[in-house]
């Protein structure tokens, strides 16, 4: 119960919407490609000219059951599509058509961490499949507004969660993790920027034993960090309404990032509002087992099954392995790495993995990259572990051939042979070396050999000055006494 406020418990569920990944729309063979001219991919039945059928895209279907099975969900093998209806200039058909009655899938879980590092399980109650809107242009006249329906018929996923958050903290954690599932699996690209992961965040505050409390809802939220303000500043309205004895009513709000605050949009409308309908011109969609077969056998490695992996193999720390499977390239990265490496995975695996998450990600951070944007292969951190761990280099000098090689793109032993970081530790180099200052030595050789002992220092020095600061002090040493 540590998460209650002056005794208030928070309660959270959140719808997020995320676009499939498909190349042409749900109903459409109109392309889905973001940031094309307003108005240039609308078919007929995008624009909802009279007489157009839909035609499902069967391949959005593919990557709902994969997600549905991403989040241990049950697959339904008969959904079906209704219409959902209501006017808005954005929306020429006058309705969207979604999945009320019978979602696709059904009863899933999505595991967060918690802030203390515990995990916790937030239960899906349903995804279902939908289309997109139209979009509004408000900003092009200041006497009309615009209508640009490239993103009519788009196909989304609508994931929605049972009540199971108690904090912004969990809130932000479900949509990241969520997101790691949907780009593992490859459904969504989940990119926040252009609109492709947005999120309904429902949110009331109740005493503990007590029902929940009525639910706010705010609207198309489009950034992680604006979900956690957005939730923060509600939590305090309705904290500070309640304990002034206000009610809260059920509503829609919206979220306004510039002043940080939510504002009323609207008071909330039920199902019945909307008059939904079974849409006639589709049929209900009819999933075979074979089908359902197929797409389990082409799921990937799932982020905690990964997340497991790599702590037992490798020997990763739970953080290190979370930080290292949050995208997917990231993981192969490090695995790739891993297998470049010469040592062995238990030797290799905790070195590497440390390189990419401190020193390779303080780069990405400040130049502005990611992973893939790198102008070095991945094997290279591998090459430069081998060097420390054979002792050709020491951590300081791995630190600079790290800084070149991320610079160069050069390979860590081309750069040690260049910049002349290899420490000499050859008996026969350093021998010669010695045997020439005691040639070119006769005095300092008689004094020392008379007891004056504190000139080995002086030879030390010499032959270090001969082989450039590059040999080895214990080799010398040794080397010396044999040769005096
Ligand atoms: P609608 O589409 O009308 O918003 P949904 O059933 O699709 O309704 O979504 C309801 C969302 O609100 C779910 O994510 C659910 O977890 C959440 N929710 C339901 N009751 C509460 C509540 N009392 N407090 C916070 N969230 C709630
Ligand atoms: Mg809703």
């Amino acid at each position: 119960m540590d998460n209650l406020i002056k005794g208030w418990e928070v309660v959270i569920g959140l719808e997020v919407h995320a676009q499939i990944s498909t190349d042409t729309k749900l109903f459409s063979q109109s392309s889905t490609a973001f940031g094309s001219d307003p108005n240039t991919q609308v078919s007929f039945y995008d624009a909802a000219m009279p007489g157009m059928l839909p035609v499902l895209n069967e391949k959005a279907i593919d990557l709902a059951i994969k997600t549905g099975l991403g989040i241990k969900g049950t697959v339904n093998k008969i959904s079906r599509f209704d219409r959902k209806n209501y006017f808005y200039p954005d929306l020429p058909s006058g309705y969207q058509i979604s999945q009320l009655y019978h979602p696709i899938i059904t009863d899933g879980v999505i595991t967060i961490e918690q802030q203390d590092g515990t995990s916790k399980e937030i239960r899906v109650e349903r995804i279902h499949v939908e289309q997109d809107a139209g979009k509004s242009v408000h900003d092009l006249s200041p006497d009309c507004s615009y209508v640009d329906l490239n993103r009519s018929g788009t196909p989304l996923m609508e994931i929605v969660s049972r009540p199971d958050m108690r904090s912004s903290y969990e809130a932000m954690q479900y949509v990241k993790k969520l997101r790691t599932i949907l780009r593992y699996i490859g459904s969504s690209d989940c990119n926040m920027d252009q609109g492709n992961l947005r999120v309904d965040a429902n949110i009331s505050i109740h005493k503990p034993g007590t029902p929940f409390g009525n639910r706010v809802e705010i609207k198309n939220i489009n950034s992680i960090k604006f979900l956690g303000q957005a939730l923060d500043y509600e939590i305090e309205r309705q904290i500070i309404a309640q304990e002034m004895g206000e009610e809260i009513h059920q509503e829609t709000r919206l979220f306004d990032s510039a002043k940080c605050e939510t504002r009323t949009m609207r008071s909330k409308e039920n199902a019945e509002d909307y008059r939904y309908f079974p849409d006639p011109d589709l049929k209900p969609v009819i999933l075979t087992d074979a089908r359902i077969e197929k797409m389990k056998s082409e799921m990937p490695e799932l982020p905690d099954e990964k997340m497991a992996r790599f702590i037992n193999d490798y020997r990763l720390t739970q953080s290190d392995a979370k930080v290292l499977t949050e995208e997917i390239e990231t993981a192969d990265c490090f695995e790739r790495a891993v297998k470049a490496s010469k040592n062995k995975p238990e030797d290799s695996a905790k070195l590497i993995a440390n390189w990419i998450i401190v020193e390779l990600f303080a780069i990405l951070n400040k130049e502005n990259k990611t992973l893939q944007e790198i102008s070095f292969p991945i094997e290279n951190i591998a090459e430069l572990v081998d060097l420390i761990l054979d002792k050709t280099i020491n951590g300081k000098i791995a630190k600079t051939v790290f800084a070149e090689m991320t610079q160069n793109g050069k390979k860590p032993k081309e750069i040690i042979n260049e910049l002349g970081l290899v420490q000499i530790q050859d008996d026969k180099t350093i021998r010669d070396a010695i045997k020439n200052v005691i040639a070119n030595s006769p005095q300092q050789v008689e004094q020392y050999k008379q007891g004056k002992e504190q000139l080995f220092g002086f030879f030390v020095g010499q032959t270090m000055k001969a082989l450039q600061g590059k040999g080895n002090p214990e080799l010398i040493n040794k080397i010396l006494k044999e040769e005096l």
